[in-house]
């Protein structure tokens, strides 16, 4: 299988706190790879160096090599912002952005330039919507706010938003913790979906849930990755 990430020797210290302690690790295409292990073993940390959204955290300090398609993202030529339209997340609690539900979606495409032209934006707009399991709920409201929806919609709004820009990877941060359990159901269903075109992150505190939606899953322990492997062999083992 295709590797989109490669991460070799990383280390994480915020100041001189060591969160993430030497962690080698694949993330594979058209593939869920799942984080797993105890609230503060460097999950979150470690899905935050993948796009380098660690770095807006000014004692955030990264070491070792990450490379996307074997390009190092922390190559001094490499802009994070470009990067996050490769790399893209969604976070714990929904947040789109105070606008309407067709700019939240419009908005990566735009900046980044990927539509020549109006009917080309609302081409994106449409499929990004589709692909998040959200058009036929929203194709007769584009208008309105994106924040006015249930949290389960507004969740879906920001994969489609993320989706927007054809990220080669998607990180997401316990998308599904704000969640009720219909949109729980639903979001990891899409999840499964999202799993045919994209190479899918998701860090979870929930051993359950990266059974469910997971095909690899990276335990980390007190900043370790004390096992990765495929999602089956690790829950059936004895
Ligand atoms: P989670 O376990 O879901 O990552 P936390 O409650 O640990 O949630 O963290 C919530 C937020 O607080 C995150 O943005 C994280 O970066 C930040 N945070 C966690 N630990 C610290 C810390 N020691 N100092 C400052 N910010 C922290
Ligand atoms: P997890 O996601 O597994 O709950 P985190 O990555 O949030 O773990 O935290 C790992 C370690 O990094 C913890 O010691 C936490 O306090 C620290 N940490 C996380 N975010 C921050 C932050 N923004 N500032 C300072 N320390 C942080």
């Amino acid at each position: 299988q295709d590797i989109k990430i490669e991460a070799k020797g990383v280390q994480v210290y915020y100041a001189d706190n060591h969160a993430i302690k030497d962690v080698d690790v694949n993330i594979a295409d058209k593939t869920v790879t799942a984080f797993i292990g105890p609230s503060g073993c460097g999950k979150s940390t470690f899905l935050r160096c993948l796009n380098r959204m660690n770095d807006t955290i000014d004692i955030c300090r990264v070491e070792g090599k990450i490379l996307l398609d074997g390009e190092d993202i922390y190559d001094p030529k490499v802009d994070p912002v470009q990067l996050r339209a490769k790399v893209g997340m969604v976070f714990q609690k929904p947040n789109p952005f105070p606008k309407s539900i067709y700019d939240n979606v419009a908005y990566g495409p735009k900046i980044h330039g990927l539509a020549r032209n109006k009917a080309d934006l609302d081409e994106i707009v449409e499929q990004s919507l589709r692909k998040a399991a959200l058009w036929n709920e929203v194709k007769d409201r584009l208008n309105a706010p994106g924040t006015g929806m249930s949290g389960g919609q507004q969740q879906r709004l920001c994969i489609a938003r993320a989706i927007a820009t054809a990220p080669e990877v998607l990180l997401m941060d316990e998308p599904c913790s704000a969640l009720d359990p219909i949109a729980t159901a639903q979001v990891e269903e899409l999840i499964d979906e999202l799993r045919q075109s994209f190479s899918v992150v998701i860090v979870t505190h929930s051993m359950q849930q990266a059974a469910r939606v997971s095909q690899k899953t990276a335990f980390f322990h007190l900043g370790n990755l004390v096992e990765f492997d495929d999602t089956d062999k690790i829950f059936t083992n004895p």
